[in-house]
């Protein structure tokens, strides 16, 4: 599905939900919406503003947060409770990944996985409408695993050495 079918597709379901609804058909969340599906990856909700601002689209806070709301209730955004930080991913068509986070530094990166993102696809959930996923695999990244081992190693040869000069 390429990007603009993706939008267009999540701008008639915020379509159909405010008609249903009896909701004012604001521009603004059809901004936002628009905004949110040209962000990259994970993104913060100041990353979201200042990317709204730079094409000249101020929104309240207030404003912001509850559209991002009714986004989630939709499905349309997933809100993410990382390690410090709270972040948002557009999740429309976008379930083909899962996350690994680092529990040292908090990084986290997106992974492809086909086995398990197909069992899920084809696990009978009971009495139960799947909507989506999200997958957190907790670790440690190569990064801090690189540096804890330095430590270890500095912390080992000051040791040698104490040894040494015992
Ligand atoms: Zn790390
Ligand atoms: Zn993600």
């Amino acid at each position: 599905m390429t990007k603009n079918i993706v939008k267009e597709k999540v701008r008639d379901i915020l379509d159909g939900y405010l008609e249903m609804n009896n909701h004012r058909k604001t521009s603004e969340r059809f901004a936002i919406l628009d905004a949110v599906y040209d962000m990259q990856g994970h993104f913060s909700l100041d990353e979201l503003s200042l990317a709204l601002e730079n094409s000249n689209f101020r929104v309240s806070r207030a404003t912001l947060y509850n559209t991002m709301r009714l986004f989630i209730e939709l499905r349309l955004v997933v809100r993410h409770r990382f390690i410090g930080q709270t972040k948002y991913e557009a999740c429309y068509n976008n379930e083909d990944h899962i996350h690994q986070i680092c529990t040292v530094c908090g990084a986290v990166t997106e992974i492809e996985a086909v086995e398990i993102t197909d069992a899920i696809a084809n696990t009978k959930f009971q009495r139960f409408r799947k909507d989506g996923f999200s997958l957190y695999i907790y670790g440690v990244c190569s990064r801090c695993q690189a540096k804890m081992s330095r430590e270890r190693n500095k912390l080992k040869q000051k040791q040698d050495k104490a040894n040494e000069n015992r």
